[in-house]
């Protein structure tokens, strides 16, 4: 999506009053004082309250504070959320009674393992317990949502998707954004500003900006192929296009800060694993009954692969270890778009990233599986696709395709839409150095924070955290606001 689409809302802003001062200028420099930009600083002489990165975290927190300078390094606000799908995570909310599920924060608590693979910890408790207020904080801001749809791996109905999705919900969120808020476009912040182990400001290629306290709502690292590949093995590498520059972690790397859960990473299965030639990967729409299946290095099923849509993947997938997907190689070539067909017919006819046999006898000697494992596993998919059995992982029959012909198997794609992991953080939202310590004048919120709360989604991560996001945003906001 282009990103002049957004930028009425930057004029919006202008219009309100959301920034004062919207382009980071050189310093006024009249005290002499290089490099320090004074112009933050209130009419009472009190630094102002910083925050770095102006994404759903930023603005919820910008919003809730209700003054302060909002330093954002893009020319629009929004961060990766204007190219979300809007899809949040909610429990014990109004519409889940309207349609009689029952939910609680203690149920979804007890069901947190299941779906992340954690318990829930104390700051997981906390999303939870204010999740009812968040829905109803979201909805005061004029946001409505579509139908209640089901939490992969629970099955309880506690998905909501924001109506006119991510931009949506920026556009209220920046709303909220007071003249008072400085908004300050365009301006990088290079590091932090330390003095005798405290926080007091930022530091801007135009100099430092003096903070009394900074928020770090800077993101994460999605978009860091380098620290992807480092963090978690993945055949195929996609970096997400749209921002996680990871500057959290650069920052907690020079500054001796403490991180947690950054091998978790929400992948995303919407590729395959042959490079075209702008070294992107094959994409494929995501709607439809993939015809090909998924099978460990036993050469056995372990998910529903039409469920490709969800983040919560990561965790089987993980699990499985040597995954290859395998499939018809008719029905495969047919399911994929006319542009990136030709790519993958050159793959198979130079025997590459995408290779096929004449059967499953031949495609398991070449992957090294066990052939009767395999002959088994297309046994049982022949089975489910006749509708002689019902599938045990619950993929629908209709959705098989007959596997007959050339078989033909290939890497996933792994693709990162978002990171569960980032700076520790206190249950305040108060950054914690290496030692576990507080750092005085730094509180980190969003994906920067892994999503608020490092660990609160657990070892697989979960689908809607733009919930846990925006919350963390207004929990610190509002901390900072009523000291
Ligand atoms: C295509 C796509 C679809 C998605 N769909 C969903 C979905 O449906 N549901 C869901 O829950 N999640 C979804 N996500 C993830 C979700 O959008 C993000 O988790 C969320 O928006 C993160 O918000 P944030 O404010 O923490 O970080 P960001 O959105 O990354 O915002 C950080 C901001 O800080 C700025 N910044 C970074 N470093 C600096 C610096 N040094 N100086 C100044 N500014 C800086 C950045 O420019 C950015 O504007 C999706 C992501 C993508 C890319």
């Amino acid at each position: 999506m282009p990103l002049d689409r957004y930028l009425p809302l930057v004029a919006c802003c202008l219009a309100v009053g959301c920034g004062q001062q919207l382009a980071g200028g050189p310093p006024d420099d009249e005290d002499g004082d290089v490099g320090k930009d004074d112009t933050a600083e209130d009419a009472g002489g009190v630094d102002p309250i910083v925050i770095i990165g102006g994404g759903v975290a930023g603005l919820a927190a910008a919003g809730a504070l209700g003054e302060g300078v909002l330093v954002e390094a893009d020319t629009v606000l929004g961060g990766r959320a204007l190219w979300s799908g809007g899809l949040m995570h909610f429990v014990g909310i109004p519409d889940q009674e309207a349609i009689g599920v029952v939910d609680s924060p203690a149920l979804a608590a007890a069901d947190w393992e299941a779906l992340t693979g954690w318990p829930a910890a104390d700051g997981t408790l906390r999303y939870l317990e204010d999740s009812a207020a968040t829905h109803e904080r979201l909805l005061e801001l004029g946001l409505s949502y579509g139908l209640l749809a089901n939490e992969p791996r629970t099955d309880v109905q506690r998905l909501l998707t924001v109506t006119g999705e991510g931009p949506a919900l920026v556009e209220a969120l920046a709303a909220k954004v007071t003249a008072a808020v400085e908004v300050r476009l365009e301006t990088l912040v290079e590091g932090l500003v330390w003095r005798d182990g405290a926080v007091v400001g930022v530091r801007t290629a135009d100099g430092e900006i003096p903070a009394r306290a900074v928020v770090i709502a800077s993101g994460g690292y999605a978009g860091e192929l380098a620290r992807l590949a480092e963090l978690a093995e993945g055949e195929f590498w996609e970096a997400s296009k749209h921002g996680g520059a990871g500057h959290a972690l650069a920052w907690a790397e020079a500054d001796d800060l403490g991180v947690k859960n950054l091998p978790n990473i929400g992948w995303l299965h919407r590729h395959i694993g042959v490079p075209m030639g702008d070294g992107k990967l094959i994409g494929f729409t995501y709607d439809i009954a993939a015809p090909w299946i998924w099978v460990d290095e036993n050469g056995l099923r372990f998910l529903d692969e039409t469920d490709i849509e969800s983040v919560t993947l990561t965790g089987p997938l993980r699990a499985a270890g040597d995954v290859w997907a395998i499939g018809p190689r008719d029905a495969v070539l047919a399911a994929l778009d006319e542009v990136v067909r030709p790519t993958a017919e050159q793959a198979i006819a130079v025997d590459s990233t995408m290779r096929c046999r004449a059967d499953a006898s031949a495609l398991a000697e070449l992957l090294v599986l066990d052939p009767e494992a395999l002959s088994q596993t297309l046994g049982e998919v022949a089975g489910v696709e006749s509708g002689s059995l019902d599938d045990p992982l619950g993929r629908p029959a209709e959705s098989f395709v007959p596997f007959t012909g050339d078989l033909c198997a290939w890497r996933p794609g792994d693709t990162a839409s978002k990171t569960y992991g980032g700076l520790m953080v206190d249950e305040d939202g108060r950054v914690l150095n290496t030692a576990g310590g507080v750092v005085p004048g730094l509180w980190a919120v969003g994906e920067a924070a892994g999503m608020g709360a490092p660990g609160l989604a657990g070892r697989y991560g979960f689908d809607g955290t733009l919930s846990a996001v925006v919350w963390s945003g207004w929990r610190v906001g509002d901390r900072l606001a009523s000291e």
